[in-house]
């Protein structure tokens, strides 16, 4: 959240014209009743123990610190009550660490202390409340009046906040609930405190002090524990959905996505950290959006052992002015805390998960150990996808020539009859092509250098087929290409520049029969088959069936290093 100059000066005109006037206005209309110092002090050290120990009820932070407020001012009145209420926060205030200007957090909090204070009092005394009565019924029916006003308030307020800082208008329902549920809580406990101390005295803070301040921590401690469960139970499904994903880059976009519930960051980048010394970006995300080119982040990409960039443990860096450190990275939006992890395989470093964020400490220690069991949950998941990936890619390749093999030819072939059939593309060809007489060619020079002339054919052909075609090696020195939006005569010229260049090209072989080995230039020549949807078929098998009947009868039996193409009443030669 990053709050405007303008509005922070509005707020601190405001609290000058609030908080001094109204605090002598309440010295003058309300003087407090004779203090006891003793016991002021021990109500005081009591508030601001309180204080510090804020419940995280879903979400919402419940403070329980109105249960010694109520109690002052019941004792001392409205004076006592504000002056009490305004050093305590003000310690508070310089004493947590917010990604608000420290002046405005102050300002904002004064201004609602002294305004819910001064209002809810002389509501209390309007009603005919009496600071300091021994009257049960009195304190109880005026107390409740007090502390409803004051919840009321203080949610009327909050509202009034949040519509100028945020433009929010409807506060939390929960907030609101949770405020009043714990003022009624809350309330008796001041009641029973106050006439305590008019038997007991001090001693009261014994009976009922101590008490309520062993059970908040014990509250606090589990609520603790609960937020950590909360957050290892979030982890726990963030590694499982990891572990599901299969895709290199499926696995990062899942990671990046789902951490956002865990760590608050703004832009978060996943580097790829090669050899140990060259970082490349792999993925980030900035400002909600996955992208593989980034904006707010320019750094060498030749890493150094001094950039401060920690290769074992995550680090925190709560400040613009910590973050200097990482003297490598340079942050082209306003980067205020930079969270940093090593992801490990096998105790070494392989990349790097850096989270960035515009407020100043944001990211918390629990969310660092979150962040550490993640990037090893991360990294062996991006193990297992990459090593998927191979065997998906391995089994649809042929392991000679490196083309793609019958299998994917026939799953990709029927895909793009489908997409024929729905329009998405226009038309469809087939060119089978073999080599004539590969036999002799074996037999010749052996099957080592036949292999060789494959791999040789596979890299001409590559170097023709267009961006969108299927390259595939159909069976032994057979090769298809389907041609996606390739009608017949774009096709056939296409296979005329295949075979020509074929018949040019000259290839350079070691014979592996003869025992000189040495090279030898061969020549060899191709038949090409040519058939196409719609004309010449409508389905896959069919389409095979015609393109390779084209390359029998108007290549092979028309004399070789010939194209045949498929006619519905003939086979036309070129
Ligand atoms: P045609 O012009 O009629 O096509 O004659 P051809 O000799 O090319 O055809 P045939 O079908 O008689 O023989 C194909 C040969 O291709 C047989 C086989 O030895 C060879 N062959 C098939 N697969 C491979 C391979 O992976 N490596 C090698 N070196 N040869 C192969
Ligand atoms: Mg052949
Ligand atoms: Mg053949």
């Amino acid at each position: 959240m990053v709050i405007s100059r303008r509005f922070q000066i509005i707020t601190f005109i405001t609290w000058i014209g609030i908080v001094p006037p109204g605090i002598f206005l309440a010295f003058i209309l309300f003087p407090s009743k004779e203090i006891e110092w003793l016991n002021l002090i021990i109500l005081f050290a009591l508030l601001f123990v309180t204080m510090t120990m804020p419940l995280q009820l879903n979400n919402i932070t419940v403070s329980f610190e109105r249960w010694i407020t109520f109690t002052i001012f019941f004792q001392y009145g409205v004076f006592a009550e504000l002056a009490f209420t305004q050093i305590a926060m003000l310690i508070l205030v310089f004493s947590t660490k917010s990604d608000l200007p420290l002046l405005h957090r102050f300002c904002v909090n004064s201004i609602i202390f002294t305004l819910i204070s001064l209002a809810s009092g002389t509501l209390f005394h309007f009603a005919g409340g009496v600071i300091g009565s021994t009257d049960f019924s009195n304190i109880c029916l005026f107390g409740l009046i007090y502390a409803i006003s004051y919840t009321t308030i203080n949610c009327v307020l909050m509202q009034v906040y949040l519509y100028f800082e945020l433009g929010i208008y409807s506060l939390k329902e929960k907030f609101v609930l949770w405020d009043f549920a714990s003022t009624m809580i809350l309330l008796p406990f001041s009641i029973s405190l106050y006439f305590l101390y008019e038997h007991f005295g001090n001693n009261a803070i014994l009976l009922i002090g101590i008490p309520f301040l062993l059970v908040l921590l014990i509250a606090r401690m589990y609520n603790r524990s609960d937020n950590l469960n909360d957050k290892l139970s979030f982890a726990g499904i963030i590694g499982r959905e990891l572990a599901e994903r299969l895709g290199f880059e499926d696995v990062i976009r899942t990671f990046i996505e789902k951490l956002k519930d865990v760590v608050p960051y703004d832009n978060a980048y996943v580097l790829d950290l090669r050899n140990g010394e060259h970082l490349i970006t792999l993925m980030a995300s900035e400002y909600g959006v996955i992208t593989k080119k980034v904006n707010g982040l320019s750094f060498k990409q030749k890493k150094t052992e001094d950039d401060g960039l920690d290769t074992d443990n995550p680090k925190i860096f709560a400040t613009q002015k910590e973050a200097r450190v990482l003297n490598n990275f340079e942050f082209l939006q306003r980067v205020e805390s930079v969270m940093t992890a090593p992801i490990k395989r096998n105790q070494k470093t392989e990349g790097f998960l850096i989270l960035t964020s515009s407020r100043k400490n944001v990211f918390q220690a629990l969310e660092m150990k979150i962040v550490d069991v993640l990037t090893g949950y991360f990294a062996i998941s991006l193990v297992k996808a990459r090593y998927y990936e191979k065997t998906v890619e391995q089994s649809v390749r042929c392991g000679l020539t490196g083309l793609h093999n019958f299998r994917y030819l026939n799953s990709k072939l029927d895909e793009e009859i489908i997409r024929f059939h729905i329009g998405e593309i226009n038309s469809l060809s087939v060119l089978m092509l073999d080599i004539d007489h590969f036999k002799s060619i074996n037999d010749t020079y052996g099957h080592q250098s036949g292999n060789d002339l494959l791999k040789a054919l596979a890299r001409l052909l590559e170097s023709f087929v267009p961006v969108e075609a299927i390259l595939s090696r159909y069976g032994g020195e057979e090769f298809v290409i389907v041609l996606p939006n390739y009608g017949k005569s774009e096709t056939t010229k296409l296979a005329e520049k295949i075979r020509n260049e074929v018949e040019l090209s000259t290839f350079r072989i070691i014979p592996d029969l003869s025992k000189e080995r040495e090279p030898v230039d061969i020549h060899m020549t191709v038949s090409i088959g040519v058939a196409c949807v719609p004309e010449d078929a409508g389905d896959a098998k069919e389409l095979l069936r015609n393109a390779d009947r084209a390359l029998y009868i108007g290549g092979k039996q028309a004399g070789r290093n010939k194209v045949g193409v498929y006619g519905n009443e003939w086979i036309e030669t070129l």
